[in-house]
């Protein structure tokens, strides 16, 4: 990609030097989190945000008001940590939803609640779920999540189906010599019940620092795995901005009609940052241009000290401008970022 010259970005949405524009924007609603996943965070947790400096249910309504009136965002994606956990999760959806140029909205979530939630966030105008599951054995999630609620998940999967939420998808990450068996496994728990599998790349964004290249699954020892037992033909739907490349698994079917997928997100091993069209907001209310970025833009405190719209929508204009090229996790001088996964949001 070849930067352009100009310092300053040029036109009313989120452009970036690189001729990126992006237009999904994923919310962090929280840090904190009701499991432990060995590749995410430590046994003990992690020093969570203090109170005051998170953002209040209001301050990341307006926040999402700015970037869909301002700035072009089309899709909003609640994360965290677990954003379950936030407790006027349901309201913040929808006061969102009553925005004027509604976004599409989506929820990326452990599943922990879902089975109470789904329904009044599927009124409240949450259009999606992307449920992460790793392992289909109850025991082997205990040992991959330091939690004993794996049926809490299914149940959660399951009432998201039943809300409408659709498609379900379902976000697995394959560890070496953990469940890295598994991949033809939770193919078929996600076929037999219609949800869309999405396996994603372990990436060096634990708290732990633990990551090893070496050690990785990688998109093509999955794709080869699930070889062995289905047959998968390229997806002619264009991927566009979405990281996973996807297929269509021959023989099955998608709830509601369609034929089944299954994708495969090789951030590392094949990154898809020259598409990418994200911009993301902490929970903090830092603006981030990409998980990997080293910088931040804070835009709470402009907020407090009474900034306007069109002063916030500035702000995080020249953030973007700022995104990097890439992630750079082949570049020998790589850093992993200060914050961890937990606290960007994935
Ligand atoms: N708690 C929610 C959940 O687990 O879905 C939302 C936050 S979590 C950080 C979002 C996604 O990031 C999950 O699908 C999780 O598996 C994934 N994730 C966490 N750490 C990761 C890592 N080091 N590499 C790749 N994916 C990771
Ligand atoms: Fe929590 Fe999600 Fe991290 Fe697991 S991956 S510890 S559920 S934030």
């Amino acid at each position: 990609m070849t930067p352009s010259a100009s310092q300053e970005p040029p036109g009313a949405g989120l452009g970036d030097r690189f001729g990126r524009v992006a237009t999904d924007l994923r919310v962090s609603l929280t840090d904190r989190c009701n499991l432990r996943c060995t590749y995410c965070m430590p046994a003990e947790g992690l020093d969570w945000l203090p109170n005051p400096s998170l953002l209040t249910d209001a301050e990341i309504v307006r926040l999402i008001d700015v970037a869909v009136h301002r700035l072009g965002v089309t899709e909003v994606r609640f994360t965290g940590g677990e954003p379950l956990l936030r407790r006027g999760l349901v309201e913040i959806v929808r006061a969102v939803a009553a925005l004027t140029r509604r976004p599409r909205m989506m929820l990326t979530t452990n599943g922990i609640g879902l089975a109470r939630l789904a329904e009044p966030l599927a009124a409240a105008g949450l259009d999606r779920v992307n449920v992460s599951l790793d392992t289909t054995d109850p025991a082997q999630f205990k040992a991959l999540t330091r939690r004993d609620r794996h049926a809490d998940v299914v149940a959660g999967l399951a009432a998201s189906a039943a809300a409408g939420l659709l498609p379900v998808k379902m976000n697995a990450v394959l560890l070496r010599g953990v469940n890295d068996d598994e991949a033809v496994g939770l193919l078929a728990f996600a076929l037999e019940r219609g949800y869309e599998l999405r396996f994603i790349e372990q990436m060096p964004l634990d708290a732990g620092h633990t990551w090893r290249r070496e050690e990785m699954v990688t998109g093509a020892e999955i794709l080869a795995a699930l070889r062995s037992a289905y047959t998968l033909r390229p997806d002619p739907d264009a991927r566009g901005g979405s990281p996973a490349e996807t297929w269509i698994v021959d023989g099955h079917a998608a709830v509601g009609g369609g034929p089944a997928r299954v994708g495969v997100i090789a951030s590392v091993s094949s990154p898809f940052c020259g598409a990418c069209d994200r911009t993301r907001l902490t929970a903090d209310g830092a603006i981030r241009s990409c998980l990997f970025s080293q910088e931040e833009t804070d835009l709470r405190g402009a907020l407090r000290g009474g900034a306007g719209d069109e002063e916030l929508a500035d702000l995080w204009r020249k953030a973007m401008w700022a995104k990097p090229a890439g992630h750079g996790i082949d570049d020998p001088k790589f850093l992993q970022p200060a914050r961890p996964m937990s606290a960007i949001g994935g």
